[in-house]
């Protein structure tokens, strides 16, 4: 019992990765069952760190009482990767941080050197060996920065077999590359399961016709990489050149500025609107994406001082009250 407490006491001044929105229902439902069970008692509840489960970079906790008995049930604090095979699936955190070991010189080593500096558990080596193994095979993670180093090869190599233009190779062309990309990969032996991209890039639709040509057996499962979203969002704004032109301003420099304030804002709106229908909704995609599609005609009304259909369809605007 004494070194029960002695460990809780040491957990205590731990870190751990929690998913947000999961450790909020987690402590609502605890907060609530425990006032229903116990209503007279005015306990500190905590995590009960004997009963622990941690997997790589996550883990399971229960909570308990400091005063009374109560104990709540075990809660993940973490996604998982949907897929169709039974048994225990995979958090999210764990594969994503395996494909950003890949692409990073560290070695695991140096990451459970780093994971253990910043006071939490580590991933044991040899639990990172054996998911390093799962995973790595199923992970292909494209971005613009992979497709362009690729690129820059072949134009090399072109240059080197003075090829007369060594840059005429379908250069923007994002899909073909990706597909040759992912065919390179098959060829190997490798399937991309995993694809994390831009939202705008085109490599997800190449492995998903590779999959639907038969030319692949796994069907790609797509990561949206939200946390550049808005940023390229914003950029596409901005970059659009009739929105450029029909910005009212006398001189060239103030609809630049105005439509920079714009791309700021209808960027940033847009992604308000996703994460409160996500939170809405529970994260259940299929639903936020068909709600959306209301939203996105709600929008532009609004910009226009129309708040009707922001009445019914929008998650963040209150009809003409500030937001
Ligand atoms: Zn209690
Ligand atoms: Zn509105």
């Amino acid at each position: 019992m004494k070194s029960a407490r002695k460990n809780q006491r040491s957990e205590d001044s731990s870190n751990r990765t929690v998913n947000v929105r999961l450790n909020a229902i987690k402590w609502n439902s605890v907060f609530g069952e425990h006032q229903r069970l116990h209503p007279n008692c005015n306990g500190f509840l905590q995590w009960n760190m004997e009963r622990e489960e941690k997997f790589g970079f996550v883990n399971r906790e229960e909570a308990m009482c400091d005063k009374c008995t109560y104990r709540s049930k075990k809660f993940k604090l973490y996604e998982e990767v949907q897929t169709k095979n039974p048994g225990r699936k995979a958090a999210k955190i764990n594969v994503s941080a395996q494909a950003a070991l890949s692409q990073t010189p560290l070695g695991y080593t140096g990451l459970r050197k780093i994971v253990l500096g910043c006071n939490m558990p580590a991933p044991s080596t040899s639990g990172l060996q054996k998911r390093a193994y799962k995973v790595l095979l199923e992970i292909v993670n494209i971005n613009k920065k992979d497709m362009k180093a690729r690129r820059k090869q072949l134009i090399a190599i072109n240059t080197l077999r003075e090829r007369k233009d060594p840059g005429s190779v379908n250069i923007g062309d994002e899909y073909t590359w990706a597909k040759e990309a992912l065919q390179d990969l098959v060829s190997d032996g490798i399937e991309a399961k995993h694809l994390t991209t831009d939202p705008d890039s085109s490599a997800y639709r190449a492995a998903d016709d590779l999959y639907l040509e038969n030319t692949t057996s796994t069907e790609p499962e797509h990561f949206l990489d939200t946390r550049h979203f808005l940023n390229n969002h914003r950029k596409n704004i901005k970059n659009n050149k009739e929105l450029g032109e029909i910005m009212p301003g006398r001189t060239k420099k103030d609809r630049e500025k105005l439509l920079n304030n714009f791309a700021l804002d209808l960027a940033e709106r847009c992604q308000s609107e996703f994460t409160q229908a996500m939170e809405k909704y529970g994260g259940d995609f299929l639903k936020v994406k068909n709600k959306i599609s209301f939203t996105v005609d709600a929008i532009p009304a609004c910009y226009t001082a129309n708040h009707e259909l922001c009445h019914s369809h929008s998650f963040v605007c209150k009809g003409g009250k500030k937001f």
